[in-house]
């Protein structure tokens, strides 16, 4: 379903930096009135004030997306100041890195907290509201490493598989209620990303890429939105990787264990 975003309303989690960020200054420049969620309040204000130093519209929510009041402030701040939701972009997520072996038991519950249940939870609270929008659509921000597991991010991985399945069970039950789901993969993009995960006990040595920019993301992640795509990879090597695993997952195995 093809749209024009000018004058939609839109949620975005996790909007204080990196790709949050981006893609709701992105949405911003397309006319879209913003309800922005994320903990830190100074950064995500310098988002506000930039969106409506231009004129935009704007609110921010501050606090976890794991906590279920901060949830329902976000949509009922889409209901009283935007009169609406037509875009919902589940972006607030975490990471942690390090061997499963050597990992305290409490990392999965936490990376499954913020980027599984909030997610999952946030898209429920937000379905009214959605399908009495214009063109509705729900944007889950997941990650290569949901269509491919890979070691160090054994928990991480985990939960961004569990956002693709529920993302792709979800598509075709929305499709009775006119709302499009959207997933994101991102690969390695430049963002705080990789400073701030909850538990780093041991660093990958993966092969040099270059990483792609927030900013680039959020362009693929706003064109996406107004074409109507279901699923987007906007990294290249994480194309490769994907087609290389669904041709021979036992290869990509066999490359997996030569980093560990
Ligand atoms: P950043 O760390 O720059 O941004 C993460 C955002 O999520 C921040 O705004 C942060 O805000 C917010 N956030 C984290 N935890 C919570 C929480 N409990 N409640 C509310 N907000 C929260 O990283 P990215 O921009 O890279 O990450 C965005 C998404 O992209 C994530 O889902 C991530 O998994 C995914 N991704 C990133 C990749 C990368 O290479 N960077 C690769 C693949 C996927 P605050 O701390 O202020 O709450």
């Amino acid at each position: 379903m093809k749209r024009n975003l000018h004058g939609a309303r839109a949620i975005v989690t996790g909007a204080s930096s990196g790709i949050g960020r981006e893609t709701a200054l992105e949405l911003a420049r397309h006319g879209v009135g913003l309800i922005l969620v994320a903990r830190r309040e100074d950064r995500l204000r310098e988002v506000t004030d930039r969106i409506a130093a231009v004129g935009g519209t704007v609110e921010a929510v501050v606090g976890d997306v794991t906590d279920r009041a901060v949830r329902q402030q976000a949509i009922d701040a889409a209901r009283e100041k935007l009169g609406g939701l037509d875009i919902l972009v589940n972006n607030a997520g975490v990471g942690a890195m390090g061997l499963f072996v050597d990992a305290d038991p409490e990392r999965v519950r936490r990376l499954m907290e913020v980027n599984f249940f909030a997610l999952v939870e946030m898209t429920r609270l937000a379905l009214p509201l959605l399908q009495q929008g214009n063109r509705p659509i729900v944007v889950n921000v997941s990650s290569i490493l949901g269509h491919r597991g890979v070691p160090y991010s054994s928990e991480y991985s985990a939960s961004k598989s569990a956002v693709q399945g529920f993302s792709e069970s979800i598509r075709a039950e929305f499709t009775k209620l006119g709302i499009d789901v959207l997933v994101v993969s991102p690969g390695t993009t430049e963002t705080e990303f990789f400073d701030r995960v909850i538990e780093r006990t041991a660093d990958p040595k993966w092969p040099e890429h270059r990483p792609v920019s927030a900013a680039e993301v959020a362009r693929q992640v706003v064109r996406a939105i107004r074409k109507g795509k279901h699923e987007i990879i906007p990294y290249r090597w994480g194309r490769v990787l994907c087609r290389l695993n669904r041709f021979s997952p036992r290869l990509v195995d066999y490359l997996m264990t030569r980093y560990v």
